[in-house]
């Protein structure tokens, strides 16, 4: 070792899950080809059941995106024009953008700033005579407080909608995200917890009415060939995809819990650090799709860390009433602070299930030894 060949440590290694999976991976390839179900088939049905299985609901609808499953299940939900959903400006723009689809308007309420999730306390103020479902982001992994936003839901007639994109089999008082709430929304996009070869997505829920509905949006609203009775979409999980995804959901709990343990060393060794870790709430399993820190000079920490090859990420840089594409007349600077500040402050730190536990030291390492030298103080937690 030594010299100027220093090993770079990459924000995450798809190629290292292949590797684990080859031969099982190809095989599942093969036997797509084999039959030709190309579109949904025997392979989509039985990665829905499985799936099901593993979140502990009745209905698993296979979707070709996360922002596809978002959009499904706010129609199946009947959210529509002159509709209000209640959501956060602090998270992946689909999240919004999906509400647009519908026609229904988004109802931003802010973020908590230790988890990242919506602020529970501030969600009533925030219904009107129009509001029609909650959507919830579990945003990083970690579940949002869905205790109170069902007791909420419950009481204002209000459909919960979670947006699990980043938390597949992460738990709320011992409950699994997805069944949580009336619809879950999963994403299979390559980079999230479990991960297709392409994009993918699904839909889970324990209403049968939901499940009949979304089912039925997915290919096309037909109620038999050529026969639609519904304004559908062309939404269809690829064949290739679920064989591939029904491989790798057999990993799953053993890649969380190598997360678990890595976010673990990462809490322990970036104590005092200068960046201020991610807070849990008690009773969760948080599975660390994103172990992201906060630091007051965020912008040079990550430059300074990337000089020494690590890589890392900011998720994400500007809260959703900022955007250009998103700006809204309801909202400027300023309305929602904590989501405005993280956004400043959120760094993404190296972390996936094949990371070995020496890189964890040497990101903590040079975490330390920058934060330092760039004279940073750490935030103090706001909650
Ligand atoms: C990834 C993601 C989505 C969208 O999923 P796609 O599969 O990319 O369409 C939606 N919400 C959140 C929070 C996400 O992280």
């Amino acid at each position: 070792m030594g010299g100027w060949v220093s090993t770079v440590i990459p924000l995450l290694d798809l190629a290292a899950q292949y590797r684990e999976l080859k031969p099982e991976i190809d095989a599942a390839i093969a036997r797509v080809f084999e039959s030709s179900q190309f579109i949904l088939g025997t392979e989509t049905e039985a990665f829905e059941e499985e799936f099901a299985a593993y979140c502990g609901v009745d209905y698993a609808i296979g979707v070709n995106s996360g922002t596809s499953a978002l959009h499904l299940a706010l129609l199946g939900a009947g959210i529509g024009p002159g509709d209000e959903v209640i959501t956060v400006p602090f998270t992946f723009f689909a999240t919004v953008a999906t509400i647009g689809y519908t026609g229904a308007t988004p109802v931003y309420v802010d973020i908590d700033p230790g988890t990242f999730n919506i602020d529970v306390k501030q969600i009533e103020a925030a219904i009107t005579n129009r509001t029609r479902a909650i959507l919830p982001v579990h945003l990083y992994g970690q579940p949002a407080d869905m205790d109170p936003i069902l007791d909420i839901g419950r009481r204002h007639k209000l459909v919960v909608i979670e947006d699990v994109a980043q938390a597949h089999g992460a738990e709320y008082h011992g409950r699994r995200t997805g069944g949580i709430g009336d619809i879950g929304c999963f994403s299979f996009y390559p980079t999230k917890n479990l991960g297709a070869a392409g994009e993918g997505g699904l839909v889970t829920t324990n209403n049968p009415e939901y499940a009949r509905t979304i089912r039925s949006l997915r290919s096309w609203g037909e109620e038999h060939r050529y026969y639609p009775v519904l304004k559908g979409y062309n939404y269809r999980l690829p064949g290739i995809q679920a064989a591939i995804l029904r491989v790798k959901l057999g990993r799953l709990e053993q890649w969380t819990d190598a997360r678990r343990k890595l976010a673990a060393e990462y809490d322990r060794l970036l104590e005092d650090s200068g960046v201020l870790r991610p807070a849990v709430i008690p009773d969760v399993r948080h599975v660390y799709c994103l172990y992201t820190v906060q630091s007051s000079g965020r912008d040079q920490l990550q430059q300074e860390l990337d000089g020494v090859g690590i890589k890392t990420a900011v998720h994400y840089p500007v809260p959703i009433h900022l955007m250009p594409a998103y700006t809204d007349e309801r909202y400027k600077a300023g309305d929602f602070p904590v989501a405005e500040a993280c956004a400043h402050a959120v760094l993404s730190l190296p972390l996936y299930p094949h990371m070995s536990s020496e890189q964890v030291e040497q990101v903590a390492h040079e975490v330390h030894r920058l934060s330092r030298k760039t004279g940073q103080e750490t935030l103090l937690s706001r909650r």
